[in-house]
């Protein structure tokens, strides 16, 4: 042996680390998870007593979480909410407020033809046919009703119809404040008023299982402080129906996103509450759920580096796709189709490699967004305003000639409704750009959305990796995976979350209680 070899000892420790077993029972060890001779993810510590009881125990209080504790608790259950943030809501309730459903009143009043059929086309081109038709066929179907009963059983108000780009119409039904605030707390007052226990600075931090690998109750921290894992009481929760898994995505975890797309490092922002981590899908993965499409990770292509988070332009870029062109400062054109969808255009501004512009005139501008999000834009900064073309490209060091003459064929387009450059949708009201004042925004992607996650059935049911349900957990909204595919289209969200949280809150409350 020369004088680098390693040991033997050396060899098969390291060895055993890199294969799966091993790493997962390290991750154990991390986690506090012991090994037994029959069952290598068995639980070191089963609790000698329960801190609390209730029949539908549910991580998470956005859309999913909410909507499947109103049905449970409905459905006759004793039900509790954890959160682990001081606040509820997650990235339901910083959302742009856009709920994508088809075949509704607001469409047909607007003249928009639509129908589940399409939806689901649309959701199923957008995520490159990998989606799994059968949930998919759920979100779309279920949409109308989903949206019905947020209106009337939940009294949210919905004001507007937008268009989302990779959608065929405008079906994304906007809340009055353009906010998911508005769905998110009338949820939560409902659920209080129902008597659902909710409690914030929860963490769960695993699932306990019996010997015959049914959940039966969860392990949390109480008094948690985010970020800070030193925080918090160790307590144990038992839910003798059903643990219900509402944690949303993973945009904001790092590591987790690097391990499955390790161009998403550090320097892509996102636009996700500072909670959006994925240890609560890790967890359920130990206690034998099965993850799927974990490395689709979807950019947001709308978002501006001029301001933190989501943000306003997101609001003012959406709203102008189809009335106001898309133009890369560098040369003075137009580089793609606007009403493309999310990954198509992230993709596109990502190859340039530097911030591109959205534009969009006073008549534009005035019909299309949301008063109060341009008005936060403009004092931010990330929104500018101009009198003319001229000092726009100036601002923005375009080359002026090129994109006056650019403006006009795009003008040319928006006069034909027809754009014989990169086909983006103009909508029948779209007008040339020509009244000032203009106003413009960069734009750069930011990590907004992760369409992999734990894979459920049709009732909810998370699957393990025996391809059968895990007794006891359901799954719903974005922790779920496999719905949307390689790209999920905007405000599907929404309906995801309703459609699927309302599901797995119906049927958890009909598991027979183990004890
Ligand atoms: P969705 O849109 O799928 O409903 P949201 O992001 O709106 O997802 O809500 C998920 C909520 O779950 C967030 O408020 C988040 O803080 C919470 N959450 C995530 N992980 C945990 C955890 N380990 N323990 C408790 N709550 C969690």
């Amino acid at each position: 042996m020369g004088k680098n070899s390693e040991t033997s000892k050396d060899i098969s420790r390291r060895d055993f680390l890199k294969s799966t077993a091993g790493a997962a029972i390290a991750t154990g060890a991390v986690l506090g998870i012991g090994i037994t001779k029959n069952n290598a993810y068995a639980k070191e510590e089963m609790p000698k007593t329960w801190d609390e009881s209730y029949d539908v125990v549910i991580i998470g209080s956005g859309f999913a979480g909410l909507a499947a504790a109103i049905e449970a608790k409905i459905a006759g259950a004793n039900v509790i909410v954890i959160e682990k943030m001081p606040m509820h809501g997650g990235n339901s309730i910083i959302n742009g407020g856009d709920f994508s459903a088809s075949g509704t009143k607001m469409q047909k009043d607007a003249g928009v033809q639509d129908s589940p059929e399409l939806m689901l086309k649309d959701m199923l081109k957008a995520g490159l046919y990998i989606n799994n038709p059968e949930l998919a066929k759920i979100v779309a179907y279920g949409s109308k009703d989903a949206i019905e009963w947020c209106e009337n059983y939940i009294g949210a108000k919905f004001a507007r119809l937008n268009f989302h780009g990779g959608h065929s119409v405008k079906r994304a039904h906007q809340t009055i404040n353009a906010s998911g605030s508005e769905l998110v707390n009338k949820m939560l007052a409902k659920a209080k008023g129902l008597g659902v226990n909710i409690q914030t600075r929860t963490k769960l931090e695993r699932f306990i299982s019996n010997e015959n690998n049914r959940i039966i109750g969860i392990e949390v921290k109480k008094n948690y402080r985010f970020p800070d894992e030193k925080t918090g009481k160790k307590a144990y929760i038992k839910a003798s129906k059903a643990v219900i898994l509402a944690s949303g995505g993973f945009s904001r975890d790092v590591n987790l996103r690097k391990i499955h797309d390790p161009r998403l490092d550090e320097r892509f922002e996102s636009t996700n509450h500072p909670g959006a981590t994925g240890e609560a899908l890790l967890a359920a993965c130990i206690a034998r759920a099965m993850d799927v499409h974990m490395d689709w990770i979807q950019l947001g292509p709308w978002t501006s580096p001029d301001e933190k988070g989501f943000g306003y332009v997101p609001l003012f870029c959406e709203r102008l796709v189809g009335y106001g062109p898309m133009i890369n400062p560098k040369t003075g054109k137009r580089f793609f189709k606007e009403t493309g969808n999310r990954k198509e255009r992230a993709d596109a501004i990502i190859l340039i490699g530097q911030p591109v512009l959205i534009m969009g005139d006073s008549y534009a501008v005035k019909k299309q967004v949301f008063p109060n999000a341009l008005e936060k834009g403009l004092e931010n900064g990330s929104i500018k305003k101009f009198d003319k073309l001229e000092d726009l490209a100036k601002a923005y060091d375009i080359p002026v000639n090129i994109f006056m003459e650019e403006i006009t064929r795009w003008n040319s387009f928006v006069e034909k409704k027809k754009d014989l450059d990169f086909d983006c949708m103009i909508f029948p009201d779209a007008k040339p750009m020509v009244e000032p004042p203009f106003y413009a925004a960069r734009l750069w992607p930011k990590v907004h959305h992760t369409m992999g996650g734990l894979v459920i059935n049709k009732d909810a049911q998370v699957m393990g990796f025996d391809l059968k349900p895990v007794t006891g957990l359901y799954a719903a909204g974005e922790v779920t995976g496999g719905i949307h595919g390689a790209v999920r289209l905007g405000g599907v969200a929404m309906a995801d979350c309703i459609v699927f949280g309302r599901i797995a809150g119906k049927n958890s409350a009909k598991e027979k209680s183990w004890g």
